[in-house]
């Protein structure tokens, strides 16, 4: 019997997980997916938002902006990448510029700090590659950017060394009331708990219309994205988003925090909860839109195309707390952006709730700080080289786009919640992210971890189930 069981492993689960760890409780995620970070939280234009986007005193803004606050520590405690590089919300013609004015109010009754509007020559000498069109910007210097794979890892790494544990490969396939609490039925058998917490993204509003009489409903917003390789990296330095429609943001063209240079989204309404896959309308559209507010984009340097899922609910606000008509049952649903921004906060929210329901008592042993993956380009040359002495495996490149070693890779396997196939790697330590997307360092990491975890290459998977990269030996067939 648990106390809390949570439902998905993404920011918002992890976060949720993290927070609850605090205190002393009995708590678990369940997982449909083999890893943390499978869902919308990989899949993202990865900015820390100010929070001038969201509606004044809605829940969105007040997350948002505490989310903006707390993520600056918790990337020191927790070890991920972090940069307050300022986002710009850049104005084509004078006759828009009531819409920056309108962002403007909106992020000071957000309580946004040192929100400026810049004029044209301003604006040009900040981000000379600016579209010359640009007559002003709304410069937000709180603004930033995060590796979001290495956030929700962080959260969830630190979650289990404070006791929560995760189940993964378990889908939840039904929920039922009983007599103490939940009975929660997964494709790997059930669990009981007091309370749930449904972080499940685009999936919150399955389980809450199966549990609530008050029905939600949850659209896949499809957002595509290109991004090129780290020699476009400096193409600009701060997040340039177009003025906000109807759909949201709009295409944003922004440095990410490893160095590359990200262009997208789009904002296309599906059905498919599993639809990740990019048109090429869809990406057309993209680079036509980016180069509306950034001038000479080099295309040609594109390494990957990707798609991520907005849960975009229709009431467009985050429903987070305990269902009115549904004890026991806190849904964290409708995640949408800026949901990784606000992911911290989401957190402490639902642990506050939790807390006070519960009557939790705090911990005495917490450890609230984690180290990530040691990357020796952190290292003087001599701190290197007596490390390559002492562990030889941090000698050896693996990836050369992104110039991993094998000990990053290794460490990656073996911590707590550790890498269990190609992707499960690349997410911790950028191996295969780089220009070549894994076409040379494949196979390598595949042997290393059949040999870590003991198993052969015919089980090693791209990213869990069903996606084994070697179907059989050549030979076979003579
Ligand atoms: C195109 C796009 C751009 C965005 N850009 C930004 C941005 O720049 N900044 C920002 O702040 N936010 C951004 N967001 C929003 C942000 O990515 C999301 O708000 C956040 O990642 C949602 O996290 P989550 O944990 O709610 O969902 P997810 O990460 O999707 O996690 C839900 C988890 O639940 C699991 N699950 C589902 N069903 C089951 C089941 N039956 N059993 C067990 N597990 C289950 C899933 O496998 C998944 O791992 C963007 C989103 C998109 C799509």
């Amino acid at each position: 019997m648990y106390d809390v069981i949570i439902i998905g492993a993404g920011v918002a689960g992890s976060a949720s997980a993290r927070e609850l760890s605090r205190y002393q409780a009995k708590i678990c995620v369940l997982e449909k997916e083999e890893d943390v970070c499978c869902g919308t939280s990989k899949a993202n234009s990865a900015i820390v938002h100010a929070g001038y986007d969201a509606a004044e005193g809605s829940l969105m803004a007040r997350l948002n902006v505490r989310g903006n606050e707390m993520m600056e520590q918790l990337s020191k405690d927790l070890d991920f990448p972090f940069k307050r590089n300022g986002s710009l919300v850049v104005c084509l013609h004078e006759d828009e510029m009531s819409g920056l004015e309108t962002l403007y109010k909106r992020g000071i009754a957000n309580g946004v700090p040192d929100l400026r509007i810049l004029n044209r020559e301003e604006l040009r000498a900040m981000e000379p590659n600016i579209s010359d069109e640009a007559c002003a910007a709304l410069y937000a210097p709180t603004g930033g950017i995060v590796c979001p794979f290495n956030l929700n890892i962080a959260m969830a790494e630190n979650a289990n060394a404070n006791g929560v544990e995760f189940y993964f490969d378990t889908e939840v396939t039904d929920l039922r009331p009983v007599e103490d609490g939940w009975e929660i039925r997964t494709s790997k058998g059930t669990y009981k708990t007091r309370y749930v917490v449904n972080a499940a993204g685009v999936y919150a509003d399955k389980f809450h219309n199966m549990v609530s009489n008050k029905k939600i409903h949850i659209t896949p917003r499809r957002g595509d994205y290109c991004l090129l390789d780290k020699t476009a990296g400096n193409h600009v330095s701060h997040t340039v988003f177009a003025l906000p429609g109807k759909y949201g943001k709009g295409v944003l063209v922004t440095p990410t925090v490893h160095g590359n240079l990200l262009v997208g989204p789009t904002a296309i309404d599906i059905e498919n909860k599993e639809g990740t896959n990019t048109t090429r309308e869809g990406l057309n559209e993209v680079i036509t839109k980016a180069e509306m507010n950034v001038k000479n984009i080099p295309m040609r340097q594109v390494i990957t195309s990707f798609a991520g899922l907005r849960a975009h609910e229709d009431g467009h606000e985050f429903l987070i707390g305990e269902l009115e008509d549904v004890k026991g049952f806190i849904d964290c649903a409708g995640i949408e952006s800026p949901g990784l921004t606000s992911s911290p906060a989401i957190g402490e929210m639902v642990a506050d709730i939790l807390k006070e329901k519960m009557d939790l008592r705090e911990k005495e042993n917490f450890i609230a700080t984690r180290k990530g993956v040691l990357n020796p380009n952190t290292l003087s040359k001599e701190e290197r080289i007596q490390l390559i002495k002492e562990k030889p495996e941090y000698g050896n490149i693996i990836c050369r786009c992104e110039m991993i070693t094998e000990g990053e890779i290794i460490d990656a396997i073996r911590r707590p919640l550790g890498a269990k196939s190609l992707d499960g790697v690349k997410r911790r330590t950028r191996a295969g992210m780089g220009r070549c997307q894994a076409g040379f360092c494949s196979p390598r990491t595949m042997e290393i971890l059949a040999r870590e975890c003991h198993k052969s290459m015919f089980e090693i998977t791209k990213s869990g189930g069903n996606s084994q990269i070697v179907k059989g030996i050549n030979k076979d067939s003579l």
